[in-house]
């Protein structure tokens, strides 16, 4: 069984070129643990001959064709849950947002609680209360969520309905933010399922094959669950949290590791540890005070975990075959995690390494530890860092400096924080820009060559031997502009050889 691709192009090559996938027996192709019936990978790319035999042919009509992407860093019951909700990113106080929530009642009053999502408060000027929903809400449950998970605002039937009757603000942060998302997350198994296969669809019409999902729950059952349904349009690499590390080492779930059953869609992903907090909260771990805060009670952020506590659950996990994936913000945090990188003698990844000291860029080669980045925060972010981070923004979201110190770069979303969109993702890292502002410290703009590299698993071309995880797009990335790479149109995604979505 073979399938050709007739008429690509390859980016940075002039020729034309036809493509032959091969579909081998399960388990028979070198090098790749997989249970997967007749998994697909490159047999031939050039000229093949027009009389060859084919099982399928499908002509790419000149279009370029290269690796399948991968999101790095997603929450995806979270993102497949946020399309559906109520949208108050545009709110620039309080009282807008508030406004907002008036609207929305006025407009279509919800049966249940309504849900917002998506404010940002580190630049209002006014504080939300309960008070301010309160006087909008009509008795309706209302509990929106920040645009970076970090933080709830709630009115007082919300506040009640999840536990915190009587809280003097209604403004929650970290751990109680947590657990108010994780209760309102919770919907039937059924609907969720439904909802997480529209959005794999979805992801993959932008050319995704694969994602790291990092969803603060135990995982293993759910996407177990999903794939035996028939849901096979993405490859998923589950994360696993503190509270779940033992149950996974008794499992014996070790990093890589493909779970029976699946098809060979899912594999077992990183041990995710949270340690400090975010730049919009004022909460990631810095060296410096942030300005405003000096002198006050966490004037450099939040250590969320004790280091010597990370130590100890970074080593349990390392031994254990489980790689880490430590969330680190602050250049404090992020010296601290490298130091512990440095002291297991492990490898793994810094989820976000938003701000980080000079020093530190080189550890990150010297060590193996992956920078796990998400450059559309940048672009959301940039005005709250030039005040938070003020004289600092230098080595805040550094890119060029990662790379050109030898580090390894892998590219995501946080999605539902950004798109899960690894276009919107390279066009962040690739110019720096967004909505026709001036690029934010371009010189730590990177290629699009190595963004492609960083979001398609060290891959920017396709090769002979490749698993046929591939992409087929209208403009070539490697001269596409910045708005062009942003929008990309994907005309076609393939995951190992099979079609998950196709305009040809
Ligand atoms: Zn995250």
């Amino acid at each position: 069984m073979n399938l050709i691709l007739r008429n690509g192009r390859i980016p940075g090559h002039d020729e034309i070129v036809d493509v032959e996938i091969g579909f081998e027996e399960p388990g028979q192709h070198a090098g790749k643990t997989t249970d997967a019936a007749g998994a697909g990978f490159i047999r031939h790319i050039g000229y093949i001959d027009p009389a060859t035999a084919a099982t399928r042919t499908v002509d790419l009509g000149e279009r370029w064709l290269i690796p399948g992407l991968w999101d790095n860093h997603v929450h995806f019951s979270q993102w497949s849950q946020v399309a559906r909700r109520f949208d108050v990113s545009l709110a620039s106080s309080a009282a807008e947002a508030a406004d907002a929530v008036a609207g929305r009642i006025m407009a279509a009053p919800p049966t249940g609680t309504l849900i917002g999502y998506g404010f940002r408060d580190g630049l209002w000027e006014d504080a939300p209360s309960f008070r301010m929903l309160d006087a909008v809400s009509r008795d309706v449950p209302v509990v929106l969520v920040s645009a970076d998970l970090h933080c709830v605002w709630l009115n007082s039937a919300a506040l009640s309905l999840c536990g915190f009757g009587g809280h003097p603000t209604g403004v929650l942060r970290e751990e109680d933010a947590f657990q108010v998302e994780r209760l309102i997350d919770t919907v039937s198994d059924e609907v969720l399922d439904d909802w997480v296969d529209a959005a794999a669809r979805t992801a993959a019409a932008r050319g995704v094959v694969g994602v790291v999902d990092l969803e603060m729950t135990w995982s293993l059952d759910a996407w177990t669950r999903r794939i035996a349904a028939g849901s096979h349009s993405l490859r998923v690499d589950f994360g696993i949290y503190t509270q779940h590390l033992e149950r996974a080492i008794e499992l014996g779930l070790r990093t890589g590791a493909v779970i029976a059953g699946t098809n060979g869609l899912l594999t077992v992903g990183p041990y995710k540890v949270i340690t400090d907090g975010s730049l919009n909260t004022r909460t990631a771990y810095c060296f410096d005070e942030y300005p405003g805060r000096e002198d006050q009670q966490g004037s450099r952020g939040l250590l969320t975990v004790p280091t010597n506590e990370l130590l100890g659950s970074v080593r349990r996990a390392a031994a254990a075959g489980i790689r880490p994936a430590v969330h680190a913000i602050g250049d404090h945090a992020n010296s601290l995690a490298l130091d512990v990188f440095e002291q297991v003698g492990c490898t793994g990844s810094i989820e976000h390494a938003q701000l980080l000291s000079e020093g530190d860029f080189a550890r990150f080669a010297s060590l193996g530890v992956v920078a796990s980045v998400q450059p559309e925060h940048a672009m959301d972010d940039r005005d709250v860092a030039d005040r938070y981070w003020e004289g600092r923004t230098g080595r805040a979201f550094v890119l060029a400096g990662l790379l050109n110190a030898g580090a390894e770069l892998a590219l995501g979303s946080d999605a539902p924080v950004a798109p899960l969109d690894p276009w919107v993702t390279m066009a962040a890292a690739v110019g720096r820009t967004r909505d026709g502002r001036e690029p934010w410290h371009p010189e730590q703009a990177i290629s699009r060559q190595a963004a492609l590299a960083a979001s398609a698993r060290g891959r920017h071309q396709i090769e002979v031997g490749d698993v046929a995880d591939l992409a087929v797009t209208e403009i070539d990335p490697f001269t596409a502009s910045v708005d062009d790479l942003r929008r990309m149109p994907v005309a076609a995604t393939l995951l190992e050889g099979r079609f998950t979505h196709s305009t040809l």
